[in-house]
């Protein structure tokens, strides 16, 4: 249960918390986000999150409305007033309100900010992961920026019901040459026939994830090579194994993709392997 949420400098009871309804974010999908994990009371890479949404910030030139040590003190507050041990923090900023103009609005508006933190139960969590996904795909039809994390997430939404009217769990972007961009809210992942490990590489057309990153650095610590290139649907639906990583996943089992089985339809070791490692490595900063 949501109970008080970070609007502009207030903590608001979760009904009353609203924005302003010429906000940029609203009107142009003119913001930014940033989805954390909470795990036992500790934020999961924080550093690396705000880096990122610094980073989304200054792509589109919107001023950052606070410094990382002030959006530390927020998201422990959020957190702590919506007692999360385990769960998510969403963080958003938009270039704030002003009368409807496709121009950016004066220098010295100020941007919209937003903190809500949510519990996340975690039996849920494993039970999905020990039984893995099945993904739908969709063409990718998002903007040629997709490496800034805007709230611009009308594509994900049309795919991911589309997936589910399927019967699928989730579902991954395709683009024009028929090789996988990512998930529709995660990154996408093989392991192809020669047993090697295989994601696409950073660029315009997916979100450089956090969670990826901090696979990278598992993977250097474990001594596992990873290929960097993209793949496509038949490749992966023929791989010896498939996952997503994410903030709020982690390290998500594929099991089918279009109705195709991967391999014999049961969670990769590899993907189990690195699920259940991934937290030696990532970044915990205690809140409480
Ligand atoms: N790609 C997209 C399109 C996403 O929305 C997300 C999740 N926000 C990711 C990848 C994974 O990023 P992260 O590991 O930082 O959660």
């Amino acid at each position: 249960m949501t109970r008080a949420v970070y609007v502009n400098g207030a903590y608001r009871p979760y009904a009353d918390a609203a924005v302003h309804v010429e906000d940029r974010g609203f009107q142009f999908a003119d913001a930014v986000y940033e989805v954390i994990e909470v795990k036992a009371r500790a934020l999961v890479d924080a550093t690396r999150h705000l880096d990122r949404l610094a980073t989304s910030l200054a792509a589109l030139s919107i001023p950052a409305p606070m410094s990382n040590a002030a959006w530390r003190l927020v998201i422990a507050e959020t957190v702590r007033r919506n007692r999360v041990a385990d769960g998510l923090v969403y963080l958003q900023v938009s270039r704030g309100a002003h009368p409807r103009d496709f121009l950016f609005p004066p220098a010295g508006t100020p941007p919209t900010v937003v903190c809500l933190a949510r519990s996340i139960p975690q039996a849920k969590r494993a039970a999905r992961a020990a039984r893995g996904i099945s993904v739908q795909t969709a063409p990718d039809i998002r903007w040629h920026r997709s490496n800034i994390k805007t709230v611009m997430l009308l594509p994900a939404s049309l795919a991911k019901e589309a997936a589910k009217a399927a019967g699928a769990d989730d579902a991954w972007f395709v683009d024009a040459d028929g090789h996988v961009t990512e998930g529709a809210s995660s990154n996408a992942w093989i392991v192809d026939r020669e047993g090697r490990l295989v994601t696409r590489a950073l660029g315009p057309a997916l979100l450089p994830g956090i969670t990826r990153r901090t696979l990278l650095d598992l993977l250097a610590r474990e001594g596992i090579a990873l290929v960097e290139r993209p793949f496509t649907v038949a490749e992966a639906q023929t791989a010896r194994e498939a996952f997503t990583t994410s903030a709020t996943s982690l390290v998500m089992p594929v099991v089918a993709i279009d109705g195709r089985s991967i391999a014999n339809g049961e969670p990769g070791t590899l993907t189990l392997r690195l699920r259940t490692l991934f937290h030696e490595v990532a970044e915990h900063t205690p809140l409480s």
